[in-house]
Protein backbone atom coordinates (compact mmCIF):
# COMPACT_ATOMS: atom_id res chain seq x y z
CA UNK A 1 0.00 0.00 0.00
CA UNK A 2 1.15 3.68 -0.27
CA UNK A 3 2.75 5.33 2.12
CA UNK A 4 0.94 8.20 3.48
CA UNK A 5 1.27 10.38 6.70
CA UNK A 6 -0.22 8.90 9.74
CA UNK A 7 -4.19 10.95 10.47
CA UNK A 8 -3.63 12.26 13.89
CA UNK A 9 -7.29 11.15 14.06
CA UNK A 10 -6.90 7.62 12.68
CA UNK A 11 -6.06 6.06 16.50
CA UNK A 12 -2.43 5.44 16.51
CA UNK A 13 -1.21 5.75 20.29
CA UNK A 14 1.48 7.75 20.82
CA UNK A 15 4.36 7.66 22.53
CA UNK A 16 5.01 10.69 25.06
CA UNK A 17 6.38 14.05 24.04
CA UNK A 18 5.35 12.61 20.21
CA UNK A 19 2.90 14.76 18.34
CA UNK A 20 1.86 14.78 14.90
CA UNK A 21 2.23 18.40 13.12
CA UNK A 22 -1.67 18.80 13.39
CA UNK A 23 -1.24 19.26 17.05
CA UNK A 24 1.52 21.97 17.07
CA UNK A 25 -0.34 25.64 17.78
CA UNK A 26 2.36 27.47 15.64
CA UNK A 27 2.97 30.97 17.03
CA UNK A 28 3.00 32.26 13.18
CA UNK A 29 -0.64 29.77 12.38
CA UNK A 30 1.42 28.70 9.14
CA UNK A 31 1.76 25.51 8.51
CA UNK A 32 5.39 24.34 7.24
CA UNK A 33 6.09 26.62 4.26
CA UNK A 34 2.39 27.60 3.75
CA UNK A 35 1.65 31.24 4.93
CA UNK A 36 -1.58 32.00 6.75
CA UNK A 37 -2.18 35.58 5.82
CA UNK A 38 -4.77 38.52 5.78
CA UNK A 39 -6.44 40.07 2.68
CA UNK A 40 -4.48 42.33 1.12
CA UNK A 41 -6.52 45.08 2.74
CA UNK A 42 -5.80 43.73 5.78
CA UNK A 43 -2.18 43.10 5.74
CA UNK A 44 -1.20 46.42 3.89
CA UNK A 45 -0.66 49.77 5.10
CA UNK A 46 -1.94 53.04 3.00
CA UNK A 47 1.19 54.84 3.49
CA UNK A 48 3.04 52.65 1.98
CA UNK A 49 3.89 52.33 -1.80
CA UNK A 50 5.67 49.99 -4.32
CA UNK A 51 6.28 52.91 -6.49
CA UNK A 52 8.05 56.42 -6.23
CA UNK A 53 5.71 58.88 -7.95
CA UNK A 54 5.99 62.86 -7.97
CA UNK A 55 3.32 65.00 -6.74
CA UNK A 56 1.33 65.65 -9.46
CA UNK A 57 1.64 69.90 -10.38
CA UNK A 58 -0.92 71.59 -8.70
CA UNK A 59 -3.73 71.70 -11.01
CA UNK A 60 -7.60 72.91 -11.05
CA UNK A 61 -10.17 69.84 -11.14
CA UNK A 62 -13.14 69.78 -13.57
CA UNK A 63 -15.17 67.81 -11.50
CA UNK A 64 -18.15 70.50 -9.80
CA UNK A 65 -17.43 69.50 -6.05
CA UNK A 66 -17.84 65.94 -6.66
CA UNK A 67 -13.83 65.23 -6.02
CA UNK A 68 -13.35 62.54 -3.55
CA UNK A 69 -13.13 63.78 0.09
CA UNK A 70 -12.16 60.52 1.85
CA UNK A 71 -8.64 58.68 1.35
CA UNK A 72 -9.52 56.02 -1.36
CA UNK A 73 -8.39 53.39 0.63
CA UNK A 74 -6.12 51.38 -1.32
CA UNK A 75 -3.97 48.85 0.08
CA UNK A 76 -0.49 49.37 0.92
CA UNK A 77 2.65 47.54 -0.16
CA UNK A 78 6.01 47.32 -0.82
CA UNK A 79 7.07 45.51 -3.78
CA UNK A 80 8.21 42.46 -2.65
CA UNK A 81 5.44 42.47 -0.33
CA UNK A 82 2.67 42.45 -2.94
CA UNK A 83 4.31 39.99 -5.07
CA UNK A 84 5.21 37.75 -2.49
CA UNK A 85 1.03 37.92 -1.69
CA UNK A 86 0.13 36.85 -5.33
CA UNK A 87 2.67 34.57 -5.37
CA UNK A 88 1.02 32.43 -2.13
CA UNK A 89 -2.18 33.04 -3.09
CA UNK A 90 -1.35 31.47 -6.67
CA UNK A 91 -0.16 28.61 -4.73
CA UNK A 92 -2.93 27.47 -2.79
CA UNK A 93 -4.94 27.82 -5.98
CA UNK A 94 -5.10 23.82 -7.54
CA UNK A 95 -4.50 23.97 -10.77
CA UNK A 96 -4.11 21.54 -13.97
CA UNK A 97 -0.53 22.68 -13.75
CA UNK A 98 -0.40 21.22 -10.41
CA UNK A 99 -1.53 17.57 -10.40
CA UNK A 100 -4.40 15.49 -12.19
CA UNK A 101 -7.80 17.96 -12.50
CA UNK A 102 -10.48 14.93 -12.46
CA UNK A 103 -13.74 16.96 -12.58
CA UNK A 104 -16.63 15.26 -15.15
CA UNK A 105 -18.15 17.07 -17.67
CA UNK A 106 -15.40 19.60 -17.70
CA UNK A 107 -12.63 17.90 -19.36
CA UNK A 108 -9.29 19.94 -17.51
CA UNK A 109 -6.92 18.86 -19.92
CA UNK A 110 -2.84 19.60 -20.25
CA UNK A 111 -2.87 23.15 -21.75
CA UNK A 112 -0.11 22.63 -24.14
CA UNK A 113 2.51 25.49 -23.85
CA UNK A 114 3.21 25.88 -27.87
CA UNK A 115 -0.51 27.12 -28.17
CA UNK A 116 0.50 29.99 -25.47
CA UNK A 117 3.29 31.11 -27.08
CA UNK A 118 1.58 31.07 -30.26
CA UNK A 119 -1.37 33.17 -28.23
CA UNK A 120 1.16 35.46 -26.76
CA UNK A 121 2.34 37.00 -30.85
CA UNK A 122 1.83 40.17 -30.89
CA UNK A 123 0.03 39.97 -34.44
CA UNK A 124 -2.36 38.10 -32.24
CA UNK A 125 -2.11 39.10 -28.99
CA UNK A 126 -2.48 43.15 -29.90
CA UNK A 127 -4.93 43.64 -32.25
CA UNK A 128 -8.09 45.18 -31.68
CA UNK A 129 -11.64 44.70 -32.35
CA UNK A 130 -11.97 48.29 -33.38
CA UNK A 131 -9.03 48.23 -35.92
CA UNK A 132 -10.35 48.53 -39.33
CA UNK A 133 -10.49 45.17 -40.68
CA UNK A 134 -7.80 45.60 -43.34
CA UNK A 135 -5.18 46.08 -41.17
CA UNK A 136 -5.52 42.12 -39.76
CA UNK A 137 -5.79 40.01 -42.60
CA UNK A 138 -4.21 37.25 -40.91
CA UNK A 139 -6.23 37.14 -37.79
CA UNK A 140 -9.33 36.85 -39.82
CA UNK A 141 -7.53 34.28 -42.05
CA UNK A 142 -6.49 32.32 -38.70
CA UNK A 143 -10.42 32.49 -37.64
CA UNK A 144 -11.58 31.34 -41.52
CA UNK A 145 -8.68 28.44 -40.92
CA UNK A 146 -10.49 27.27 -37.59
CA UNK A 147 -13.64 27.37 -38.81
CA UNK A 148 -13.17 25.21 -41.37
CA UNK A 149 -11.49 22.93 -39.19
CA UNK A 150 -14.57 22.97 -36.93
CA UNK A 151 -17.00 22.14 -39.93
CA UNK A 152 -14.61 19.70 -41.14
CA UNK A 153 -14.42 17.73 -37.77
CA UNK A 154 -18.50 18.26 -37.22
CA UNK A 155 -19.37 17.38 -40.74
CA UNK A 156 -21.57 20.98 -40.34
CA UNK A 157 -22.38 23.47 -43.29
CA UNK A 158 -21.11 26.58 -41.31
CA UNK A 159 -20.26 27.82 -37.73
CA UNK A 160 -20.81 30.79 -35.76
CA UNK A 161 -18.07 31.80 -33.58
CA UNK A 162 -18.59 35.13 -31.58
CA UNK A 163 -20.53 32.84 -28.68
CA UNK A 164 -17.86 32.66 -25.19
CA UNK A 165 -18.65 29.91 -23.76
CA UNK A 166 -20.60 26.39 -24.06
CA UNK A 167 -23.31 27.84 -22.27
CA UNK A 168 -23.68 30.70 -24.70
CA UNK A 169 -22.93 28.59 -27.26
CA UNK A 170 -26.56 27.03 -26.41
CA UNK A 171 -28.29 30.48 -26.42
CA UNK A 172 -26.51 31.16 -30.02
CA UNK A 173 -27.69 27.64 -31.60
CA UNK A 174 -31.17 27.82 -29.72
CA UNK A 175 -31.52 31.64 -31.09
CA UNK A 176 -30.80 29.95 -34.46
CA UNK A 177 -33.63 27.22 -34.03
CA UNK A 178 -36.07 29.78 -32.56
CA UNK A 179 -35.71 32.20 -36.13
CA UNK A 180 -35.92 29.00 -38.19
CA UNK A 181 -39.23 28.59 -36.98
CA UNK A 182 -40.17 31.83 -36.94
CA UNK A 183 -39.44 32.13 -40.63
CA UNK A 184 -41.76 28.91 -41.02
CA UNK A 185 -44.54 31.05 -38.58
CA UNK A 186 -44.43 29.07 -36.44
CA UNK A 187 -42.99 30.47 -33.99
CA UNK A 188 -46.44 30.73 -31.77
CA UNK A 189 -47.07 26.78 -31.71
CA UNK A 190 -43.36 25.83 -31.44
CA UNK A 191 -42.86 26.39 -27.99
CA UNK A 192 -41.80 23.16 -26.23
CA UNK A 193 -38.34 22.31 -25.62
CA UNK A 194 -37.55 18.17 -24.54
CA UNK A 195 -34.60 17.87 -22.40
CA UNK A 196 -33.71 14.68 -20.69
CA UNK A 197 -33.48 14.41 -17.36
CA UNK A 198 -29.46 13.72 -17.63
CA UNK A 199 -28.79 17.04 -19.16
CA UNK A 200 -26.68 19.77 -17.89
CA UNK A 201 -28.28 22.63 -16.13
CA UNK A 202 -27.51 24.82 -19.08
CA UNK A 203 -29.85 23.30 -21.32
CA UNK A 204 -33.37 23.69 -19.55
CA UNK A 205 -31.92 26.78 -18.70
CA UNK A 206 -30.68 27.59 -21.94
CA UNK A 207 -34.45 26.90 -23.07
CA UNK A 208 -36.16 28.97 -20.43
CA UNK A 209 -34.37 31.97 -21.03
CA UNK A 210 -35.62 32.60 -24.42
CA UNK A 211 -38.91 31.56 -23.95
CA UNK A 212 -39.21 27.81 -24.53
CA UNK A 213 -41.32 25.06 -21.95
CA UNK A 214 -38.99 22.17 -20.84
CA UNK A 215 -40.54 19.05 -21.37
CA UNK A 216 -38.09 16.78 -19.29
CA UNK A 217 -37.03 13.00 -21.57
CA UNK A 218 -36.78 9.69 -18.45
CA UNK A 219 -33.63 8.24 -18.82
CA UNK A 220 -33.72 4.34 -19.16
CA UNK A 221 -31.88 1.89 -17.03
CA UNK A 222 -29.01 1.87 -19.19
CA UNK A 223 -28.49 5.95 -18.92
CA UNK A 224 -29.31 6.38 -22.34
CA UNK A 225 -32.42 8.14 -23.99
CA UNK A 226 -34.52 5.85 -25.87
CA UNK A 227 -35.81 7.17 -29.43
CA UNK A 228 -39.52 6.43 -28.36
CA UNK A 229 -39.78 8.23 -25.35
CA UNK A 230 -38.91 10.95 -27.47
CA UNK A 231 -40.82 10.16 -30.27
CA UNK A 232 -44.06 9.69 -27.31
CA UNK A 233 -43.42 13.09 -26.71
CA UNK A 234 -43.44 14.81 -30.27
CA UNK A 235 -45.60 16.68 -31.96
CA UNK A 236 -46.36 19.96 -33.51
CA UNK A 237 -46.14 21.95 -30.22
CA UNK A 238 -42.34 20.70 -29.83
CA UNK A 239 -39.45 23.45 -31.26
CA UNK A 240 -36.63 21.07 -30.60
CA UNK A 241 -34.71 18.45 -28.48
CA UNK A 242 -31.25 19.34 -27.08
CA UNK A 243 -29.50 16.52 -25.94
CA UNK A 244 -25.65 15.76 -24.86
CA UNK A 245 -24.17 13.07 -26.82
CA UNK A 246 -21.93 11.13 -24.98
CA UNK A 247 -24.45 12.28 -22.54
CA UNK A 248 -23.39 13.52 -19.33
CA UNK A 249 -23.39 9.89 -17.72
CA UNK A 250 -20.69 9.11 -19.94
CA UNK A 251 -22.37 7.21 -21.99
CA UNK A 252 -22.81 7.00 -26.50
CA UNK A 253 -26.38 7.55 -26.73
CA UNK A 254 -27.07 4.90 -29.07
CA UNK A 255 -30.39 5.63 -30.53
CA UNK A 256 -29.19 9.07 -31.81
CA UNK A 257 -30.17 8.50 -35.27
CA UNK A 258 -33.26 7.17 -34.92
CA UNK A 259 -34.18 10.36 -32.31
CA UNK A 260 -33.09 12.79 -35.12
CA UNK A 261 -35.07 11.54 -37.63
CA UNK A 262 -38.44 11.17 -35.14
CA UNK A 263 -37.27 14.99 -34.49
CA UNK A 264 -36.93 16.09 -38.17
CA UNK A 265 -40.27 14.10 -38.88
CA UNK A 266 -42.04 16.11 -36.56
CA UNK A 267 -40.67 19.36 -37.93
CA UNK A 268 -38.02 19.86 -35.30
CA UNK A 269 -34.57 20.29 -34.53
CA UNK A 270 -31.69 18.72 -33.00
CA UNK A 271 -29.74 20.53 -31.05
CA UNK A 272 -26.78 18.42 -29.78
CA UNK A 273 -24.73 20.35 -26.68
CA UNK A 274 -21.62 18.97 -27.94
CA UNK A 275 -19.30 19.78 -24.82
CA UNK A 276 -18.14 16.24 -24.42
CA UNK A 277 -17.19 16.46 -28.32
CA UNK A 278 -13.79 15.19 -26.73
CA UNK A 279 -14.46 12.02 -26.48
CA UNK A 280 -15.91 11.43 -30.32
CA UNK A 281 -14.06 14.05 -31.92
CA UNK A 282 -12.11 12.50 -35.01
CA UNK A 283 -14.21 9.16 -34.69
CA UNK A 284 -17.77 10.44 -35.41
CA UNK A 285 -19.37 13.24 -37.09
CA UNK A 286 -22.30 14.98 -35.89
CA UNK A 287 -23.59 16.21 -38.77
CA UNK A 288 -23.83 12.48 -40.13
CA UNK A 289 -25.67 11.60 -37.29
CA UNK A 290 -28.66 14.51 -37.63
CA UNK A 291 -27.70 17.06 -35.59
CA UNK A 292 -28.81 20.60 -36.23
CA UNK A 293 -26.76 22.69 -34.08
CA UNK A 294 -24.13 22.30 -31.84
CA UNK A 295 -21.84 23.91 -29.39
CA UNK A 296 -17.89 23.03 -28.77
CA UNK A 297 -16.59 24.15 -26.32
CA UNK A 298 -12.49 24.78 -27.21
CA UNK A 299 -11.58 25.29 -23.61
CA UNK A 300 -12.48 21.50 -23.12
CA UNK A 301 -12.42 19.94 -26.88
CA UNK A 302 -9.49 21.75 -28.07
CA UNK A 303 -7.34 22.58 -24.78
CA UNK A 304 -7.77 25.93 -24.18
CA UNK A 305 -7.49 26.70 -20.66
CA UNK A 306 -10.75 27.47 -18.58
CA UNK A 307 -10.02 30.27 -16.06
CA UNK A 308 -12.10 31.40 -13.90
CA UNK A 309 -15.27 30.92 -15.62
CA UNK A 310 -13.67 32.55 -18.58
CA UNK A 311 -12.73 33.04 -21.15
CA UNK A 312 -14.19 30.54 -23.04
CA UNK A 313 -15.18 29.95 -26.11
CA UNK A 314 -18.04 28.16 -27.82
CA UNK A 315 -18.57 28.11 -31.73
CA UNK A 316 -21.71 26.60 -32.33
CA UNK A 317 -21.93 24.45 -35.96
CA UNK A 318 -25.14 24.80 -37.78
CA UNK A 319 -26.72 22.23 -40.37
CA UNK A 320 -26.98 24.05 -43.90
CA UNK A 321 -31.02 24.73 -43.11
CA UNK A 322 -29.70 26.74 -40.12
CA UNK A 323 -26.68 28.44 -41.50
CA UNK A 324 -28.77 31.63 -43.02
CA UNK A 325 -29.66 32.19 -39.13
CA UNK A 326 -26.38 32.48 -38.24
CA UNK A 327 -25.41 35.64 -35.66
CA UNK A 328 -23.52 38.53 -37.25
CA UNK A 329 -20.70 38.98 -37.43
CA UNK A 330 -19.57 35.98 -39.49
CA UNK A 331 -16.46 35.58 -42.13
CA UNK A 332 -17.18 36.12 -46.18
CA UNK A 333 -14.38 34.94 -48.63
CA UNK A 334 -14.68 38.58 -50.91
CA UNK A 335 -12.09 37.72 -53.93
CA UNK A 336 -8.96 36.78 -52.40
CA UNK A 337 -9.45 37.87 -48.92
CA UNK A 338 -11.70 37.45 -45.66
CA UNK A 339 -13.75 40.18 -44.23
CA UNK A 340 -16.59 40.21 -41.69
CA UNK A 341 -19.75 40.59 -42.52
CA UNK A 342 -21.15 42.99 -39.88
CA UNK A 343 -24.66 44.26 -41.11
CA UNK A 344 -27.95 42.44 -40.89
CA UNK A 345 -28.29 44.47 -44.26
CA UNK A 346 -26.25 41.59 -45.62
CA UNK A 347 -27.52 38.78 -43.70
CA UNK A 348 -31.67 39.06 -43.91
CA UNK A 349 -32.37 36.17 -41.88
CA UNK A 350 -29.61 36.34 -39.46
CA UNK A 351 -31.11 36.59 -35.79
CA UNK A 352 -28.44 39.41 -34.77
CA UNK A 353 -25.77 39.73 -32.51
CA UNK A 354 -24.80 37.29 -29.41
CA UNK A 355 -21.85 39.15 -28.85
CA UNK A 356 -20.49 42.56 -29.31
CA UNK A 357 -17.47 41.48 -31.97
CA UNK A 358 -16.10 38.08 -33.45
CA UNK A 359 -15.37 36.17 -30.69
CA UNK A 360 -11.85 35.06 -28.47
CA UNK A 361 -9.23 35.56 -30.77
CA UNK A 362 -6.97 34.12 -28.10
CA UNK A 363 -8.98 31.34 -27.35
CA UNK A 364 -9.54 30.64 -31.30
CA UNK A 365 -5.28 31.22 -31.72
CA UNK A 366 -4.74 28.01 -29.02
CA UNK A 367 -7.87 25.87 -30.48
CA UNK A 368 -6.12 26.06 -34.37
CA UNK A 369 -2.55 25.23 -32.37
CA UNK A 370 -3.50 22.06 -30.84
CA UNK A 371 -5.52 20.96 -33.98
CA UNK A 372 -2.57 21.43 -36.41
CA UNK A 373 -0.21 19.96 -34.04
CA UNK A 374 -1.53 16.94 -33.31
CA UNK A 375 -3.36 16.40 -36.93
CA UNK A 376 -6.00 14.26 -37.89
CA UNK A 377 -5.02 11.20 -36.31
CA UNK A 378 -3.24 12.57 -33.31
CA UNK A 379 -6.62 13.99 -32.47
CA UNK A 380 -8.72 11.39 -33.16
CA UNK A 381 -5.64 9.38 -30.60
CA UNK A 382 -6.57 11.97 -28.19
CA UNK A 383 -10.31 10.89 -28.06
CA UNK A 384 -9.75 6.98 -27.90
CA UNK A 385 -7.21 7.90 -25.30
CA UNK A 386 -9.65 9.94 -23.05
CA UNK A 387 -11.77 6.99 -23.75
CA UNK A 388 -9.34 4.44 -22.52
CA UNK A 389 -8.33 6.23 -19.82
CA UNK A 390 -12.02 6.35 -18.24
CA UNK A 391 -12.37 2.83 -19.00
CA UNK A 392 -9.24 1.80 -16.85
CA UNK A 393 -10.31 4.05 -14.03
CA UNK A 394 -13.46 2.23 -14.35
CA UNK A 395 -12.18 -0.96 -14.72
CA UNK A 396 -9.98 -1.13 -11.79
CA UNK A 397 -12.60 0.56 -9.61
CA UNK A 398 -15.72 -1.48 -10.39
CA UNK A 399 -15.04 -4.21 -7.55
CA UNK A 400 -15.48 -1.19 -4.67
CA UNK A 401 -17.26 1.36 -6.05
CA UNK A 402 -21.19 1.11 -7.63
CA UNK A 403 -22.03 2.44 -11.55
CA UNK A 404 -25.78 3.46 -11.89
CA UNK A 405 -26.36 2.55 -14.96
CA UNK A 406 -24.58 -1.16 -14.52
CA UNK A 407 -21.12 -2.35 -15.69
CA UNK A 408 -21.05 -1.13 -19.22
CA UNK A 409 -17.86 0.54 -21.02
CA UNK A 410 -18.03 4.34 -20.88
CA UNK A 411 -16.75 7.24 -23.03
CA UNK A 412 -14.07 9.89 -21.84
CA UNK A 413 -15.90 9.88 -18.02
CA UNK A 414 -16.82 7.49 -15.63
CA UNK A 415 -20.12 7.72 -13.28
CA UNK A 416 -20.16 6.05 -10.10
CA UNK A 417 -23.02 6.67 -7.29
CA UNK A 418 -22.77 6.31 -3.73
CA UNK A 419 -25.18 2.97 -3.19
CA UNK A 420 -21.98 1.83 -1.79
CA UNK A 421 -21.41 3.98 0.80
CA UNK A 422 -24.82 3.67 2.26
CA UNK A 423 -23.44 0.76 4.57
CA UNK A 424 -20.77 2.80 5.34
CA UNK A 425 -22.70 6.07 7.06
CA UNK A 426 -20.17 8.23 4.77
CA UNK A 427 -21.76 10.31 2.10
CA UNK A 428 -20.61 11.36 -1.81
CA UNK A 429 -19.22 14.82 -0.17
CA UNK A 430 -17.04 13.14 2.80
CA UNK A 431 -15.35 10.81 0.73
CA UNK A 432 -14.51 13.69 -2.22
CA UNK A 433 -13.31 15.59 1.02
CA UNK A 434 -10.85 12.99 1.95
CA UNK A 435 -9.51 12.74 -1.44
CA UNK A 436 -8.16 16.28 -0.94
CA UNK A 437 -6.13 15.62 2.08
CA UNK A 438 -4.48 12.49 -0.21
CA UNK A 439 -3.41 15.77 -2.42
CA UNK A 440 -6.11 14.98 -5.58
CA UNK A 441 -8.60 17.36 -6.45
CA UNK A 442 -12.17 15.61 -5.94
CA UNK A 443 -13.89 14.71 -9.05
CA UNK A 444 -17.14 16.27 -9.74
CA UNK A 445 -19.90 14.98 -7.15
CA UNK A 446 -23.74 15.33 -7.47
CA UNK A 447 -23.65 15.52 -11.23
CA UNK A 448 -25.44 14.16 -13.20
CA UNK A 449 -28.64 14.54 -11.30
CA UNK A 450 -29.82 10.93 -12.69
CA UNK A 451 -27.06 9.09 -10.52
CA UNK A 452 -27.37 9.45 -6.75
CA UNK A 453 -24.71 10.62 -5.14
CA UNK A 454 -22.67 10.89 -8.05
CA UNK A 455 -19.27 11.02 -8.71
CA UNK A 456 -18.41 11.68 -12.26
CA UNK A 457 -14.52 10.95 -13.33
CA UNK A 458 -13.01 12.58 -16.13
CA UNK A 459 -9.33 11.65 -16.29
CA UNK A 460 -8.83 12.82 -19.84
CA UNK A 461 -5.90 11.84 -22.37
CA UNK A 462 -2.86 13.79 -20.26
CA UNK A 463 -2.59 11.71 -18.02
CA UNK A 464 0.31 8.88 -18.04
CA UNK A 465 -0.57 5.44 -16.91
CA UNK A 466 1.48 6.17 -13.68
CA UNK A 467 -0.30 8.92 -12.81
CA UNK A 468 -3.84 7.16 -13.22
CA UNK A 469 -2.24 4.11 -10.98
CA UNK A 470 -1.19 6.30 -8.17
CA UNK A 471 -5.03 7.73 -8.73
CA UNK A 472 -6.65 4.62 -8.60
CA UNK A 473 -4.53 3.34 -5.72
CA UNK A 474 -5.72 6.36 -3.30
CA UNK A 475 -9.05 5.98 -4.00
CA UNK A 476 -9.02 2.34 -3.41
CA UNK A 477 -7.13 3.13 -0.41
CA UNK A 478 -9.22 5.15 0.50
CA UNK A 479 -12.64 3.50 -0.67
CA UNK A 480 -11.04 0.41 1.56
CA UNK A 481 -11.06 2.46 4.48
CA UNK A 482 -14.51 3.52 4.23
CA UNK A 483 -15.81 -0.11 3.90
CA UNK A 484 -13.29 -0.84 7.13
CA UNK A 485 -15.57 1.65 8.89
CA UNK A 486 -12.68 4.19 8.94
CA UNK A 487 -14.97 7.32 9.42
CA UNK A 488 -12.44 9.36 10.98
CA UNK A 489 -10.35 10.05 8.01
CA UNK A 490 -13.64 11.29 6.43
CA UNK A 491 -15.85 12.86 8.48
CA UNK A 492 -14.66 16.78 8.98
CA UNK A 493 -11.85 16.05 6.14
CA UNK A 494 -9.85 18.01 4.51
CA UNK A 495 -7.87 18.00 7.90
CA UNK A 496 -4.99 19.36 5.58
CA UNK A 497 -6.03 22.42 3.23
CA UNK A 498 -5.74 25.69 4.14
CA UNK A 499 -9.41 25.63 4.89
CA UNK A 500 -11.63 22.53 6.31
CA UNK A 501 -15.11 22.32 4.99
CA UNK A 502 -16.84 25.29 3.67
CA UNK A 503 -20.31 26.09 3.80
CA UNK A 504 -20.14 25.89 0.37
CA UNK A 505 -24.03 26.56 -0.38
CA UNK A 506 -23.66 29.63 1.45
CA UNK A 507 -20.61 31.21 -0.16
CA UNK A 508 -22.65 30.17 -3.30
CA UNK A 509 -25.79 31.96 -2.29
CA UNK A 510 -24.50 34.87 -0.52
CA UNK A 511 -21.24 35.15 -0.75
CA UNK A 512 -19.76 37.99 0.60
CA UNK A 513 -18.35 40.29 -2.34
CA UNK A 514 -17.43 43.64 -0.80
CA UNK A 515 -14.83 44.05 1.69
CA UNK A 516 -15.12 46.33 4.73
CA UNK A 517 -12.86 47.27 7.04
CA UNK A 518 -13.64 45.59 10.33
CA UNK A 519 -14.23 48.59 13.34
CA UNK A 520 -11.03 49.43 15.28
CA UNK A 521 -10.51 47.30 18.38
C1 LIG B 1 -19.36 22.44 -19.66
C2 LIG B 1 -20.71 22.05 -20.13
C3 LIG B 1 -21.65 23.00 -20.55
C4 LIG B 1 -21.45 24.50 -20.40
O1 LIG B 1 -20.28 24.99 -20.96
P1 LIG B 1 -19.62 26.33 -20.41
O2 LIG B 1 -18.51 26.60 -21.36
O3 LIG B 1 -19.17 26.05 -19.02
O4 LIG B 1 -20.68 27.40 -20.43
C5 LIG B 1 -22.84 22.56 -21.07
N1 LIG B 1 -23.12 21.25 -21.16
C6 LIG B 1 -22.25 20.30 -20.74
C7 LIG B 1 -22.61 18.84 -20.88
C8 LIG B 1 -21.03 20.67 -20.21
O5 LIG B 1 -20.16 19.73 -19.78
Amino acid sequence: MLNRPEHPTQGRSMQAGEATSLEIETFTSNRGLAIEEGLIFEIGRPEVSGVDLDEPAPFKDRLGGFERKDPIGLPGLSEPEAMRHYVRLSQKNYAIDTGIFPLGSCTMKHNPRLNEALARRPGFADIHPLQPQSTVPGALELIGELAHWLMEMTGMAAVAMSPKAGAHGEACGMMAIKAAIAAKGEGATRKIVLVPDSAHGTNPATATRLGFEVRSVPVRGDGTVDAAEVESRLGPEVAAIMLTNPNTCGLFERDIVAIAAAVHAAGAYFYCDGANFNAIAGKTRPGDLGVDAMHINLHKTFSTPHGGGGPGAGPVVLSALLAPFAPIPFLRRDGDGLRLVEHLDEAPDSFGRISAFHGQMGMFVRALAYMLSHGADGLRQASEDAVLNANYIRASLKDLMSQPFGDQRCMHEVLFDDAWLKPTGLSTLDFAKAMIDEGFHPMTIYFPLVAHGAMLIEPTESESKASLDLFIATLRDLAMAARRGETERFIGAPFYAPRRRLDETRAARSPILKWTKPAPR
